[in-house]
């Protein structure tokens, strides 16, 4: 499937025709934006690292922001994320509904890197609509999906909204008519001491503190509340310096190449993609970088990375890397 020129973007009917049909395009490593009860998702099997660059590169967003993981039932939940006594009160409260657990990435957890943005957390919900659980249940595995509009729009809480932006750029929209939510997901993190409130949305502050019995800090006014320093860290960044638009592979570094511009030479190279292809490059961004800072090499020489397309992503994402770190 060539997600680059779709020409027509399916409107799939509710039911199990158009679920078994949905599956089947996300298997397959396609695009379908799907209902839940905040807004419409744009979703990709998470564990596929190229769809989830399509995701990206269909929303034309230029960064790359961790997606939520959504998942059919608490059991699929856990084999993702590592529940403690706080995430299973919350889950057993709010599951299914707007609330999604940031919590640390479990031992064998199938969510590609892309996915967390390169982060050992995973973030994960279970939708209160059973067009969509029954979505993702027939996938066989969990489903990333940010809201299915492009990038600096609003979020659609109808198949007219989503096809309005993302027409001929995503296979499938399954029509779950309109969502009765229409904002986002409530996000806690769970990483640290404290829980944090890291976004507000359909489920409130009180009665997330109600259930946990203690305040939430973070969020809504200033972010005043003491949170442990890491906490809210929203982006992975390897160890190695990170050196840009690098034309050679100098003594002492490895190589991150992009087009097979450094092929042939000596040490420790891998490529984005040899062949200049984005969505690959993007697929294969935190691995790689994570292979090159394990060799333990002093520094990462990138090949320079043209600025179009996912590019832009991708180069935002190194920048951050290779910015002076405290
Ligand atoms: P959305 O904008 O609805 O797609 O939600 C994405 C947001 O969920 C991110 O910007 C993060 O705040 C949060 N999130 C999702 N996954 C993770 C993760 N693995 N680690 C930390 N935060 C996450
Ligand atoms: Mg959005």
């Amino acid at each position: 499937m060539n997600r680059e020129d779709k020409r027509n973007t399916l409107l799939l009917p509710a039911g199990p025709g158009g679920i078994a049909e949905a599956a089947t395009i996300l298997r397959a490593g396609g695009l379908v934006a799907f209902p839940t009860e905040t807004v419409y998702g744009l979703g990709a099997l998470a564990s596929d690292p190229r769809a989830v660059a399509a995701i990206y590169r269909a929303k034309g967003r230029p960064s790359f922001n961790p997606l939520i993981a959504h998942v059919a039932d608490v059991g699929q939940a856990r084999r993702e994320g590592r529940f403690d006594s706080r995430a299973e009160k919350l889950a057993a409260a709010f599951w299914p509904g707007p609330l999604t657990l940031v919590l640390p990435v479990a031992q064998g957890g199938s969510v590609c890197d892309l996915a967390r943005a390169g982060l050992d957390s995973v973030g994960l919900r279970i939708p209160a609509n059973g067009l969509a659980r029954g979505l993702i249940a027939a996938a066989g595995g969990p489903v990333a999906a940010p809201s299915a509009n492009l990038s600096g729009h609003v979020s659609p809480a109808l198949p007219s909204h989503v096809l309005a932006d993302l027409n001929g750029r995503i296979d499938a929209v399954l029509n779950g008519g309109a969502c009765p939510v229409g904002v986002e997901s409530t996000i806690v993190s769970l990483l640290g001491e404290a829980p944090v409130l890291l976004r507000p949305g359909g489920v409130s502050r009180a009665g997330i503190e109600h259930v946990l019995g203690e305040s939430l800090a973070g969020a809504e006014e200033g972010i005043d509340a003491p949170v442990a320093p890491g906490q809210l860290a929203s982006h992975y960044a390897p160890r190695a310096g990170v050196r840009l638009d690098a034309l050679e592979v100098l003594e002492g570094e490895a190589g991150l190449d992009f087009g097979g511009r450094f092929a042939g030479a000596p040490g420790t190279i891998l490529d984005l993609s040899p062949r200049g292809d984005l969505t690959e490059a993007a697929a294969n961004l935190f691995s790689m970088l994570r292979l090159l800072d394990a060799s333990g090499l002093q520094r990462i020489a990138v090949a320079p990375i043209p600025q179009e397309g996912l590019g832009e992503a991708i180069n935002d994402r190194l920048r951050r890397a290779a910015a002076p770190r405290s």
